[in-house]
């Protein structure tokens, strides 16, 4: 039998993929940055048989790499250029198995897409409260393997914090099973926490058993102009005593970010009359439903108080809080769409940082003005969860500009970035992972002592280095 055919007798015909026009929306990532190739795509529809695919594999020595929703910024789900792979997607895979209202759990498999999962909560009164641009097409595989953050982190924590639980099917195609719904469990090593993140170069998850949250009674969404970054921090500072920690979002944007939105999204409306350099969108909410009769008092009365006693210190220049969600959607959607909206202008470069939150508006200044130097016309978008200290701060090329003629520039904009956000003792990729587009990044700028740990936890698991190999880390 060749390899493909004993792929068939485990996964099937519905479990395989070989006409080269279907494969291609599998072999290319969201940003079209790679065009991999793979001997075939192999979409396994329970654990048993992603345990047999990955022995076959481990046999007939054929590397893996794992894909849900294909939606990830570093190309981590993509293969190689080399054709000796498969891609194993995930996407068929994507019951809920189990929902503990009582316990405030839900079991699901890896490919269940995001937004699936949401509303199953939502529709169960609770929430899971993972929240991102991408939520209609990414699983909460891809999530896990790159413990996402998303809007809501400074609330409830990344991915990592949202899971209990999980089965992975380890490289050599042993099914682990520690799908244990425990808040607590201290007994040695913690294997969950190896898996959260290693962008499935330690092994494919299968199932998780994820946290569930109370759903929000009372939200309130407001859209403000802020003269500064350093005015939305010490805005975000004051919103956390003043909504009586029940601030859940505070996404900062610039106005370039919003000029590509309003141009390259139909129907994307400015919220405010006038222009302004920046500006936030601020989100509270609570499990309590606001008081009813005449002293009413919910989030959105406490949050126009809030708002009014800012603009009157001049951290606010001028807001709109939402009336209703069909406005507080449209708030959102601004945001969302700033992925998309820099996708459709052209050729643009990311960097998805960290630092810590104080530092925020200083890192702001030197990174735009490094930018520019490092590129005189390119325009900074500079956009994020500030709340986490993470800016997506990219960098869109000027007006008219082909790929290959900006990305000769890359390497001086994002090492100017990169070294500044190092002097700045923060992070070069803040929720984004590492993917393989910053394969060569971690290894300038994290220690020798901290990659040979990487390395030695990657050979330990992975000896013959089977699992999406070249991403990450190089053994
Ligand atoms: C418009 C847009 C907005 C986004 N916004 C955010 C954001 O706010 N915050 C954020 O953190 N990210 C964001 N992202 C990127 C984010 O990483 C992904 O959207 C999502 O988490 C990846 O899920 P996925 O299923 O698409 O994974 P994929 O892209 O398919 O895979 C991502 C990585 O995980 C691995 N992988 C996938 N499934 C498994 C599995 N079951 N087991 C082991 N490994 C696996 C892949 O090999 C790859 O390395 C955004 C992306 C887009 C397109």
């Amino acid at each position: 039998m060749t390899f493909v055919e004993k792929l068939r007798a485990i996964v099937g015909d519905k479990g395989l993929v070989l006409d080269a026009q279907d494969m291609h929306p599998y072999l290319t990532d969201w940003r079209e940055n790679y065009l991999g190739s793979a001997l075939a795509i192999v979409r396994p529809a329970t654990t048993e048989e992603v345990s047999a695919v990955v022995k076959l594999c481990v046999a007939e020595k054929v590397a893996i790499c794992p894909q849900g929703g294909n939606t990830g910024m570093s190309g981590g789900a993509t293969p190689q250029e080399d054709g000796r792979e498969i891609v194993l997607s995930l996407t068929r895979m994507n019951r809920i198995l189990d929902i503990d209202k009582v316990g405030y759990s839900m079991t699901v498999e890896a490919g269940v897409i995001l937004k699936t999962i949401q509303e199953t909560a939502a529709d169960n009164d609770r929430l899971f409260p993972l929240s991102l641009g991408a939520e209609g097409s990414c699983t909460i595989g891809g999530n896990l393997s790159t413990n996402a953050g998303g809007v809501q982190v400074l609330h409830y924590g990344n991915a990592r914090n949202l899971v209990m639980g999980l089965e992975v099917v380890l490289p050599n195609g042993d099914i682990w099973n520690g799908l244990r719904a425990l808040k607590k469990d201290n007994t040695g090593y913690d294997l969950r926490d190896l898996y959260l993140g290693a962008e499935g170069t330690l092994g494919i998850i299968t199932r998780a058993v994820l946290k569930l949250w109370p759903k929000p009674k009372d939200v309130a969404t407001s859209w403000n102009a802020v003269p500064s970054p350093a005015a939305a921090v010490e805005l975000l500072s004051g919103a956390y005593a003043a909504s009586e920690d029940n601030v859940t979002s505070c996404e900062l944007m610039g106005r370039q970010g919003i000029e590509l939105v309003l141009k390259n999204i139909p129907g994307a409306a400015d919220p405010l009359a006038d222009r302004h350099d920046w500006y936030v969108l601020l989100e509270w909410s609570s499990a309590r439903p606001p008081r009813e009769g005449a002293n009413q008092s919910g989030l959105r009365e406490k949050m126009e108080a809030y708002l009014g006693e800012a603009m009157e210190k001049g951290l606010v220049l001028d807001a709109v809080v939402a009336q209703n969600e069909a406005q507080a959607r449209a708030f959102w959607a601004l945001r969302e769409n700033h992925s998309e909206s820099q996708k459709r202008e052209g050729p643009s470069i990311k960097h998805d940082i960290s630092v810590s939150v104080g530092k925020l508006p200083d890192f702001v200044t030197e990174g735009l003005a490094a930018m520019h130097k490092a590129l005189p016309g390119c325009r900074p978008v500079p956009f994020g969860h500030v709340g986490d200290g993470n800016l997506h701060f990219n960098c869109q090329s000027p007006p008219g500009w082909t790929k290959p003629q900006f990305m000769a520039h890359g390497e001086a904009i994002s090492g100017a970035i990169y070294d500044l956000v190092t002097r700045y003792g923060g992070s070069i990729s803040a929720e984004h992972g590492i993917g393989r587009i910053k394969v060569d990044e971690l290894a300038h700028y994290r220690s020798k002592i901290e990659l040979d740990v990487m390395r030695s936890l990657k050979r330990a698991l992975d000896p013959q280095d089977i699992m999406n190999p070249g991403k990450v880390i190089r053994v």
